[in-house]
């Protein structure tokens, strides 16, 4: 309900005849009914007998009470009266009783009329029945409680962007979501992961991963989006209707879904990684003994052509047979080195990979030496990372040796007192590399050393036997293959720093 501001007393322009006052008012097409200061009908017109059912001669002598369907509100009339008695206009709804007894919605609007000296002896009170209207408004009032109340109890986040990708519509589940993922905005987050897992446009049904730092298991969405196009409510947009598009995203958790999966594909990698493991160690035994008995025969081979060259034809001959038989003998043995996977089929293995996954694989496998040795990890991984075109095996091959690296390197310290034991990976996304690095707490590697670590079989460590030292050569090769590099530095609260730098292969697209 509300007061209207007093309005200045109107003077009929003089060419127009009072006559037409009176018959404009008694055919205007809304109820219109001038009252004394008491509220008793002085005057009604044809449209007010139409509303109520009161004809003008059954209406005037009446008071406008006779109108009261008696269940407004007493504090309703009060505003009313004491706006009038103010002299001021009021505006607003009344529950009316027609002559037949049936109810009707008025809208009222009574205005004092001022007469020239500022004195107020008559109301005029205009009227119409708006109960169509209020049904409408209460059924899109009802229905939009409908929708809210069914869109609140579903189990899956729904929020609706507008243009500027700002939330303008969303339910519990979403609500949810910030606190779950830590972010002010999931539906930006989920956006950029669909963004990473399908090409731009409206996706139904596609499955996206956010990494969560702290330790938290990573949350696995199914996310559906439609545009949908939603009507100009301001008045100018009335006769154009112009659209404004907006995105529906709608996102199930599928998290436990994916725990299962994911429990079934760690143990399988697991069983795959560890006969990667043998078959690397016992390709390195070998290739270490093949590499200690070519030494001796080259010396030999030397000598034989040394003994050539004093004309001693004849043992040399002998000596010379036994080096290329020894020679062979090496070549078939290195013939039967067992194979890296993956190797000869790098380029058909090649698929899209996510980096945050792999190192997660890896650290649950590595979880039972991390526990062993007292090694805590700081997982921080970025939410949402570019994929990268690779071998996924291969890359956890790479992966597995720089965590088993850190470990040892921890590890080997036990006997200092050391201030922590801890291991912080972190990956970071840019348009057209991911990078990664891995800072462990142990002694570090001195600067002059950080070449000679990736040369084959050598070893920073001091366990003799336990390493061969061509983890880091074959690391090197793996993300070399990849067109990544990886660094050695210091890590800023001391110890080692890897840094590995893979390509996404976007900025060549
Ligand atoms: P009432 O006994 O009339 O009074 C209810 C409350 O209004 C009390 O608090 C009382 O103090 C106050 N009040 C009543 N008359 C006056 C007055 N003259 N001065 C100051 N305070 C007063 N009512 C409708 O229900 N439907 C209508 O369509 C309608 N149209 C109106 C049109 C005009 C131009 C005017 C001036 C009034 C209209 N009224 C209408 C109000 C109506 O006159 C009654 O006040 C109202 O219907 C309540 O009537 P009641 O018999 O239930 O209570």
């Amino acid at each position: 309900m509300s007061k209207v501001a007093k309005l200045p007393t109107a003077q009929p322009p003089s060419d127009l005849p009072t006559d037409i006052y009176r018959q404009a008012v008694d055919q205007a097409d809304i109820g219109i009914a001038i009252t004394d200061t008491a509220a008793n009908i002085l005057y009604t017109n044809d449209a007010f007998s139409r509303t109520t059912g009161y004809g003008k001669d059954e209406a005037q002598g009446r008071n406008q009470s006779m109108l009261s369907y008696k269940m407004t509100p007493a504090r309703i009339y009060e505003e009313m009266w004491s706006s009038l008695q103010l002299g001021l206009s009021w505006h607003g709804r009344l529950l009316n009783r027609r002559k037949d007894g049936s109810p009707y919605l008025a809208e009222l609007n009574i205005t004092p009329v001022h007469e020239t000296d500022g004195t107020v002896r008559h109301y005029l009170g205009m009227h119409r029945d708006v109960t169509a209207m209020h049904q409408l408004e209460q059924r899109v009032l009802n229905q939009k409680q409908l929708i809210e109340s069914v869109i609140d109890a579903a189990p899956m986040a729904i929020a609706l962007l507008d243009d500027k990708r700002k939330v303008v519509l969303d339910n519990h589940a979403y609500k949810k979501l910030v606190t779950d993922l830590g972010v002010p905005e999931p539906a930006n987050l989920l956006l950029a992961a669909l963004a990473e897992s399908t090409t731009p446009g409206t996706c139904d049904g596609i499955d996206v991963r956010i990494d969560r730092s702290g330790g938290k298991p990573p949350r696995w969405f199914c996310c559906t989006t439609q545009m949908i196009e939603i009507h100009d409510e301001s008045a100018d947009g009335f006769f154009d209707r112009p659209r404004q598009p907006s995105l529906l995203l709608i996102a199930s958790d599928i998290t436990a879904l994916h725990d299962e999966q994911e429990k079934a594909r760690a143990s399988a990698l697991q069983a795959m990684l560890s006969e990667e493991e043998h078959a690397a160690t016992l390709r390195e035994s070998l290739s270490a003994a093949l590499y200690q008995i070519e030494e001796p025969i080259n010396v030999i081979a030397s000598a034989v052509a040394l003994m050539r060259g004093r004309g001693e034809g004849g043992v040399s001959a002998v000596l010379e047979n036994a080096v290329a038989g020894a020679r062979a003998r090496i070549e078939e043995l290195r013939g039967l080195l067992p194979v890296e996977r993956g190797d000869a089929q790098n380029a058909e293995l090649a698929v899209g990979v996510n980096l945050n996954e792999m190192v997660r694989d890896v650290l649950v496998i590595a979880t039972p030496r991390l526990l062993a040795t007292g090694i805590t990890v700081d997982w921080r991984p970025e939410p949402v990372l570019p994929t990268l075109l690779g071998n996924p095996l291969r890359l956890r091959i790479a992966l597995k040796t720089l965590i088993d690296n850190a470990i040892d390197a921890i590890a080997e310290t036990r006997g200092q007192r050391l201030a922590r034991r801890e291991i912080a990976i972190a990956t970071q996304g840019r348009r057209d590399v991911v990078l990664l690095t891995l800072d462990d707490s142990g002694p570090g590697i001195p600067a002059e050393l950080r070449l000679k670590v990736f040369e084959p079989f050598f070893s920073a460590h001091g366990q003799a036997g336990r390493h061969l030292g061509t983890g880091l050569s074959r690391a090197q090769q793996i993300v070399g293959d990849h067109g990544g590099i990886i660094d050695i530095l210091d890590a800023p609260r001391g110890g080692c720093r890897v840094r590995v730098e893979l390509p996404t292969g976007r900025g060549a697209r």
